[in-house]
């Protein structure tokens, strides 16, 4: 049976197709629809996903809204990854520690919100090597930063250093989760220039410097050394070869780029809303295709 017969049957038989959608504002340019989509078909599942704008005055009718339609599940971005906490029923860990929510999981008629940024991000470094006693250095204080730090601190990093240009964001961070892992967490300012050296197991580019802008780069000098084990990761998935992550494999870094993070953070999404294993290299290509346009 090819894809399209699933979906009518599910129209005339039943049950109905799944619904899920992301829920942000702007959210044009967001390619997660594309992503999740290609996804179902590739395993034949009958589900819908939707890019939907939502005025900033309107987000509890939307929570609403979608759990009166019985939503399967839902990804949250910019600017409501807080403010949705109070429209949910529940949190996870790792939502609960960092503060936001960028999916949510319906559990019969429960809304749980997650944050799967880190853990995508986790995965990914993962892949090179386990993150447990790492040394690492996180640059940035922002949404994204915070996701990490928090999971690398409840995966049992050693110490994380936070740089950033405004201090007292990373401060906040560190403020925040210190009580609750026993991670080592330091912060410094970021200021006209950083000298990174090799004693870090990790380093992370969390900014959104190099963002659509090959050419944009942190003020960081590299201490000569030895980085051969050091990971360097960076955030910024477009481009995927960032100034930072070309400096870091210069000195001898091992790097990770931000598309593998994008990649799996949609895949935990979606083996929890269908309980299949996610096509990686489904999800990967839909967005490299859709980062073309
Ligand atoms: P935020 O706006 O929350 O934070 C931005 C961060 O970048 C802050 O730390 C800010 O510092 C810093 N920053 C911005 N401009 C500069 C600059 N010129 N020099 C130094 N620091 C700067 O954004 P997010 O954390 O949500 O996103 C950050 C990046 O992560 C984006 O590129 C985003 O696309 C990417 N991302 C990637 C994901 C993936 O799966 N790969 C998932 C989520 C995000 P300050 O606080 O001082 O302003």
């Amino acid at each position: 049976m090819i894809y399209q017969d699933y979906d009518v049957q599910a129209l005339m038989t039943g049950p109905l197709a799944r619904l899920y959608c992301c829920i942000g504002n702007p959210v044009v340019g967001n390619p997660t629809q594309y992503m999740m989509e290609e996804a179902f078909k590739a395993l034949q599942l009958p589900y819908r996903y939707l890019t939907m704008n939502v005025d900033q005055n309107n987000l509890k009718e939307a929570v609403s809204g979608l759990r009166a339609l019985n939503f399967s599940g839902f990804n949250i971005t910019s600017p409501f990854k807080v403010a949705s906490i109070e429209s949910l029923d529940a949190l996870t860990e790792s939502a609960s520690l960092i503060g936001a929510v960028n999916c949510v999981y319906n559990k019969e008629g429960r809304f749980t919100g997650d944050n799967t940024d880190g853990k995508g991000f986790l995965t990914s470094v993962s892949e090179v090597r386990d993150v447990s006693g790492m040394k690492a250095l996180v640059f940035g204080a922002g949404g994204a930063a915070r996701a990490i730090i928090c999971e690398l601190a409840l995966a049992g990093a050693d110490s994380i250093t936070i740089v950033n240009r405004s201090v007292e964001k990373g401060k906040a961070i560190a403020d925040s989760v210190k009580n609750k892992v026993q991670t080592d967490i330091t912060c410094v300012p970021l200021t006209q220039s950083f000298t990174v050296t090799p004693d870090y197991d990790l380093i992370v580019q969390a900014t959104s410097v190099g963002l659509f802008d090959a050419q944009s780069r942190l003020p960081l000098t590299w201490e000569d050394g030895d980085y051969s084990s050091c990971i360097a990761s960076d955030v910024v998935f477009n481009p995927t070869d960032t100034r930072f992550l070309q400096e870091a494999e210069e000195k001898g870094c091992t790097a990770v780029d931000g598309l593998g993070m994008l990649v799996y953070q949609g895949a935990i999404a979606f083996t929890e809303w269908t309980g299949r294993k996610a096509p990686l290299s489904v999800m990967k290509d839909a967005l490299v295709q859709a980062f073309t346009y």
